[in-house]
């Protein structure tokens, strides 16, 4: 398996709490390299480009409002398969169902307040990742 790329969001309810460092240790610890990261404030129609494949979805609205609502850490993490990895790490999307030791079960508050956000396949990490990095932000 080669080394891959993969995006990840630390979302509002984790830097509301003061969980960056807590998070980024568990991501370390899973073999994962951080090779890119910044704390901003997204803007409305940031997260609404980001999560547009939910755009139908009832929990839109919602789901747009909390990233807005502070700040959050956009990352990319490196490593061998890091796509799988890191969903293995993050925990099911609902922290009630996610497993011992993930981030979610961790930390997480809520289905929708869930920490963090990891993508699902190279394809859209590639997409992700241009979203809010270029080239000369990524040190591997
Ligand atoms: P993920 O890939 O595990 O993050 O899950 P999805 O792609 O299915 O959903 C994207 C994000 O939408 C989740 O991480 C949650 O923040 C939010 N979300 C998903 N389902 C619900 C829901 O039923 N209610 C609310 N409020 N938010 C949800």
């Amino acid at each position: 398996m080669a080394v891959q790329r993969t995006f990840s969001i630390l979302k509002p309810d984790a830097t509301e709490r003061n969980l960056t460092g807590a998070i980024n240790a568990l991501i370390e610890k899973a073999g994962l390299r951080i090779v890119a990261q910044k704390r901003i404030r997204m803007t409305r129609e940031q997260a609404e480009t980001f999560y547009a494949v939910h755009k139908e979805r009832p929990f839109f609205g919602e789901l747009v409002d909390f990233m807005i609502s502070g700040p959050v850490v956009v990352q990319v993490l490196e490593g061998e398969n890091a796509v799988l990895n890191y969903r293995d790490v993050m925990g099911a999307t609902d922290p009630s169902k996610a497993a011992d030791g993930t981030i979610r079960k961790l930390h997480a508050k809520s289905i929708g307040e869930n920490s963090v956000h990891g993508s699902d396949a190279p394809e859209t990490a590639a997409i992700e990742i241009a979203q809010f990095f270029s080239g000369n932000e990524i040190v591997g």
